[in-house]
C-alpha cells in the first residue's frame, strides 16, 4: 500500500511559533508537516482565543489543540490540572492522552492522566494523588472523581471538547455542562465536532467566548484517499461469500469489518477465523485490557482483521486500516463517515466497502447528499480472476522464495533426484502440492459453476456447498485429487452412487450422528461405490467410532479418514522421528533448546 504525506500547507512547524522541545516531540512523532487545521488553528489557540473547530478524526485535530495548548501551559512544579480534554470514548480518551505524552516527551516532568470508565479506580487515584498538568477524560468518570473530591478542576485554565457531537448523542450533555461549571470561567475553551446540530451550536454559544470557527472542508468521506465501493448482496451468506472473495482478491493491511450486534462479531470472527484469517472480536462487552491488546496486535500485525460493533471502534486510530468493510450497513450517514474515518488514517490511502441490501440502496443518495459523493459499485472478481492473481502471487513467491534459500534444500532435492531418477520440474511439482495441501491454491471448477449461478465466488448456501455436477454421469469416478478445504480432513463413506446415496443423506447421517452442524460439513462426492466428505479436523476417535456405525439406508457409513498408502507410510515415518525426538515438554529446564532440537527433526 502507498503511503502519501498527510494534507498539507506551505507552513512547517517552525512557523508556528512552537518551542524546541515541542518540535523535537513532533519529529519523534514523524510529523513534518502541519495538517490544515493545524496550521488554521494554532495560531489562534497560541494568541488565546475560544476555537469551534468542524474537524472529522484522521485530520490530525489532536495536534492542532495539543500543542498550542502545550505551548502555552505555565509549567508548575506541583502538577495541578492546567489541560482537560473531554473524550466520548476511553478508546479516544487514552488515544489523545497518548498523543499528549508523545508530543511533550522533551517535557519530562510534564504529566498526562488518562482518566477513563471501565479502567480500576486504584490506579485513577495514584495517578491523581501524584498529580498531573493534563487530564483526558471521559465525561462520566471525571463526575465520579468529582463527587469522591480526588479531582480538583479549580486549576484548569484551557478545556477542549474533543468530538463534542459524539458526546451529546451518548447522552453526556448534562454531564460536560457540570464539567464546566467546576472550571474558572476565565479559561481557553476549544470545541472540535465533525457535524454542527442545533445542540452543539447551542452549547458553543453558552460556553464559548467569541470563538474563531474553522471548518475543515475536506472530510474523510469526501477526501480522496478513501476508495468507496458498494456491493448489492441478499442475506447473511452472500455477505460472508462476498466477504471471503474480497478477501482472496485484494491484498490489504488491516481490516476493519463492522456488524451490528456483538453476536455477531464473534460469529463472524469465528467463521473467519475457521478460514485461516487471523481475526479478533470487538465489543461492547470486552475488557478495556483486552481491547487494548487486541488494538496493539493489530497494530503491530499480529491480527489482521477486526470485526467490531461501532461503539466498539469509535476513535479507532490504527494506521494499518487499510480497508473499512461495512458488512452491515450502518444506521445513518454519520455512523458511516465515522466508520470508512478508521482508514485512511495519516495521510495514508484506505477503502471503504459498504454491502447493501436491495432494500437499502437509498442510503446511496442520502450519502450522495451529505457527503457529495455516493460510492461506486463494484464487481466482485469472478473465480477466473481470483485465480489468476493467485497464479501471479504464487510465482512470487517462489521468486522471494529462491532469493532467500541456501544450498541446503537444493542439495536435498538433488540427491532425491539422483536416487529417484526424477526430473526436478517433477519433484518442484510434488513439493508444491505439499505446500498447498491444507490450502487449495486454486478456486476450484465446482465454485467456479456455483458462481455462474449465484454471482459469487463461494457457493452461496451451504446446500451449494453440497451440490454436485448437474450431470450425473460426469461424476468423477476417480478419487478426487483437489485436496480438502483449509482446516477439514477428507473421510471415506463405503456407500455410493449403486447404493441409491444423496448427498443430502450424508449430510443428515452426520449432522444427527456426530452433532456436526451442517455448516461444517464440506466438499461432498459420490463415486459409485462409495463417497467422500470433508470434515473439519480433529475429529474425536469416540465420535469417530460412532459415525462408523451409523446407516444410511440398511447400510452402515463405515466411515474411515482417508489416506493413500504412501502417505500413510509418511505419517509412520514422521511419528517415528517424533517417537526419537525428546518432546520439548519432557525438558523444561531448557525448552528453547528442546523445541530446536524438535524443529529441526522435523526438516530432515
Ligand atoms: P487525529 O485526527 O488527531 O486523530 O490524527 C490522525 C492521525 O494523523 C494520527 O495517527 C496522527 O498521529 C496523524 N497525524 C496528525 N498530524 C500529523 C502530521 N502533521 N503529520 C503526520 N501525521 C499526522
Amino acid at each position: 500500500m502507498s503511503v502519501s504525506p498527510p494534507p498539507c500547507t506551505s507552513l512547517s512547524f517552525t512557523d508556528l511559533s512552537l518551542g524546541r522541545p515541542l518540535l523535537r516531540g513532533l519529529a519523534k512523532s514523524g510529523y513534518t508537516t502541519p495538517t490544515p487545521i493545524q496550521s488554521r488553528m494554532i495560531p489562534h489557540l497560541l494568541a488565546g482565543r475560544d476555537v469551534i473547530g468542524q474537524a472529522q478524526t484522521g485530520t490530525g485535530k489532536t495536534a492542532a489543540f495539543a500543542l498550542p495548548l502545550l505551548q502555552n501551559l505555565a509549567f508548575s512544579a506541583k502538577a495541578t490540572p492546567q489541560i482537560l480534554v473531554l473524550s466520548p470514548t476511553r478508546e479516544l480518551a487514552m488515544q489523545v492522552s497518548t498523543s499528549f505524552s508523545r508530543y511533550c516527551s522533551e517535557l519530562t516532568q510534564l504529566r498526562v492522566l488518562p482518566i477513563y470508565g471501565g479502567q480500576e479506580y486504584a490506579s485513577q487515584l495514584r495517578g491523581l494523588q501524584r498529580g498531573a498538568h493534563v487530564i483526558v477524560g471521559t465525561p462520566g468518570r471525571i463526575i465520579d472523581h468529582l463527587q469522591r473530591r480526588s479531582l480538583d478542576l479549580s486549576s484548569v485554565g484551557s478545556v477542549v471538547l474533543d468530538e463534542a457531537d459524539e458526546m451529546l448523542k451518548m447522552g453526556f450533555l448534562a454531564d460536560v455542562e457540570r464539567i464546566l461549571g467546576e472550571i474558572p470561567e476565565k479559561r481557553q475553551t476549544a470545541l472540535f465536532s465533525a457535524t454542527m446540530p442545533a445542540s452543539i451550536r447551542r452549547l458553543a454559544s453558552r460556553y464559548l467566548n467569541e470563538p474563531v470557527e474553522i471548518t475543515i472542508e475536506e472530510t474523510a468521506a469526501s477526501t480522496p484517499k478513501i476508495e468507496q465501493h458498494y456491493l448489492i448482496t441478499n442475506g447473511i451468506k452472500a455477505k460472508k461469500n462476498a466477504l471471503e472473495t474480497l478477501l482472496e482478491a485484494q491484498s490489504f493491511d488491516g481490516m476493519l469489518v463492522f456488524v451490528r450486534t456483538k453476536l455477531q462479531t464473534v460469529e463472524l470472527a469465528e467463521h473467519l477465523s475457521s478460514r485461516g484469517y487471523s481475526c479478533g472480536a470487538l465489543n461492547g462487552d470486552i475488557v478495556q485490557s483486552q481491547r487494548a491488546r487486541m488494538v496493539a496486535q493489530l497494530k503491530d500485525g499480529k491480527l489482521d482483521i477486526l470485526i467490531a460493533t461501532d461503539v466498539a471502534a469509535r476513535g479507532l486510530d490504527v494506521q494499518r486500516i487499510s480497508h473499512v468493510i461495512n458488512f452491515d450497513a450502518p444506521y445513518d450517514c454519520e455512523a458511516y463517515i465515522h466508520r470508512i474515518g478508521r482508514t485512511g488514517r495519516a495521510g495514508r490511502k484506505g477503502k471503504a466497502l459498504l454491502f447493501l441490501h436491495p432494500q437499502e440502496k437509498k442510503m446511496l443518495h442520502a450519502l450522495k447528499k451529505q457527503t457529495g459523493e455516493a460510492p461506486a459499485l463494484m464487481k466482485l472478481p469472478t473465480p477466473s480472476e481470483i485465480n489468476a492473481l493467485k497464479r501471479e502471487a504464487f510465482k512470487l513467491s517462489i521468486s522471494v522464495a529462491l532469493e532467500e534459500e541456501g544450498s541446503f534444500f537444493s542439495d536435498l532435492i538433488d540427491e532425491y533426484c539422483r536416487e529417484h531418477d526424477v526430473a526436478p520440474h517433477l519433484v518442484a511439482g510434488a513439493l508444491a502440492k505439499m505446500c498447498h495441501e491444507k490450502t487449495p491454491l486454486f478456486i476450484d471448477k465446482q465454485q467456479e459453476e456455483t458462481h455462474r449461478n449465484h454471482g459469487s465466488a463461494r457457493p452461496a448456501d451451504s446446500q451449494a456447498r453440497h451440490r454436485l455436477p448437474r450431470n450425473s454421469t460426469t461424476r468423477p469416478q476417480k478419487p478426487q485429487t483437489t485436496p480438502p478445504e483449509q482446516g477439514m480432513d477428507r473421510y471415506r463413506i463405503e456407500i455410493g452412487e449403486s447404493h441409491g446415496i444423496k448427498p443430502g443423506n450424508i449430510v443428515g447421517a452426520i449432522a444427527n450422528e456426530a452433532d456436526i452442524s451442517s455448516q461444517y460439513i464440506g466438499r461432498i462426492s459420490i463415486f459409485n461405490e462409495y463417497s467422500t466428505v470433508d470434515l473439519p479436523y480433529g475429529m474425536p476417535p469416540r465420535t469417530l467410532s460412532h459415525l462408523q456405525k451409523a446407516r444410511v439406508g440398511s447400510r452402515m457409513l463405515r466411515i474411515r479418514k482417508e489416506t493413500t498408502p504412501l502417505r500413510e507410510k509418511a505419517s509412520a515415518a514422521q511419528k517415528s522421528i517424533k517417537d526419537k525426538v525428546p518432546s520439548p515438554r519432557l525438558h523444561k529446564s531448557t525448552p528453547g533448546l528442546a523445541a530446536k532440537k524438535a524443529g529441526k527433526s522435523l526438516h530432515l
